[in-house]
């Protein structure tokens, strides 16, 4: 259904002018918006459906959509181009995710210290950082949101609180992950990759067993403790 003309407006082509009028036609509760490539008015199903996107839609309609997939996957020029713009936003996500670090970080430094784990000093800032600049915006493992910081080796296991050590994680895979050896975990998740994963099961078990037991006990008391 297209609940208004399907014209381009040349109007819209402006970004403040486009803002306002889909702003009215949310407020005046007409299913339309303008899309922000053809300028184009047209009924809300013709914009993909985009969770977070203004009226839970892409600001792209279908059509431009799929020529702008297109042109994605033929031209690297224009490949470069679209993630220069998509800049703005990223990086207002990333502030997002930067405090969530932030928060991860602190709570689980003293944890850390306390069990005696190897510590390489970066404070809960530093890792902020450190996903930002290796793009660690979702769980490593399935992609959703994170809400964990992951030990990819778990203390329990001789794993060390330094920024090479630690990944984002959602509950649910940090659930399923646990304190196993990474590497097993994700033979798991992906079978396919279990070949090539096996010769590193357990390698990280450095630690002597007397060692690994008084690691164990460390952490079983600080977590009963948080
Ligand atoms: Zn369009
Ligand atoms: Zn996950």
């Amino acid at each position: 259904m297209n609940a208004v003309s399907a014209v381009p407006a040349p109007l819209l082509a402006d970004r403040q002018a486009r803002t306002r009028v889909n702003r009215r036609l949310a407020a005046l509760g007409v299913p339309a918006k303008a899309c922000s490539l053809c300028y184009t008015l047209k009924g809300l199903d013709a914009f993909p459906v985009h969770q977070g996107g203004f009226r839970g839609r892409l600001a792209r309609c279908k059509e431009c959509h799929r020529a702008g997939q297109a042109r994605l996957r033929k031209d690297p020029a224009y490949r470069a181009a679209e993630r220069q713009q998509q800049r703005p936003y990223d990086r207002k996500r990333a502030l997002e995710d930067d405090r969530r670090a932030y928060m991860l970080g602190r709570s689980q430094l003293r944890r850390a210290l306390e069990v005696g784990a190897e510590y390489d000093g970066h404070q809960p800032e530093d890792l902020a950082l450190h996903w930002d600049d290796e793009g660690y915006y979702a769980c490593v493992c399935c992609g959703g949101p994170y809400e964990h910081l992951d030990h990819n080796v778990p203390l329990i296991r001789g794993g060390s609180h330094t920024l090479d050590n630690l990944l984002p994680l959602c509950q649910d895979c940090n659930l399923a992950k646990s304190g196993k050896c990474p590497y097993r975990f994700y033979a798991e998740r992906f079978p396919a990759l279990k070949p090539y994963l096996a010769p590193f099961f357990d390698v990280h078990e450095r630690l002597t067993e007397e060692e690994l037991a008084a690691r164990e006990a460390a952490v079983n008391d600080s977590s009963e403790a948080a």
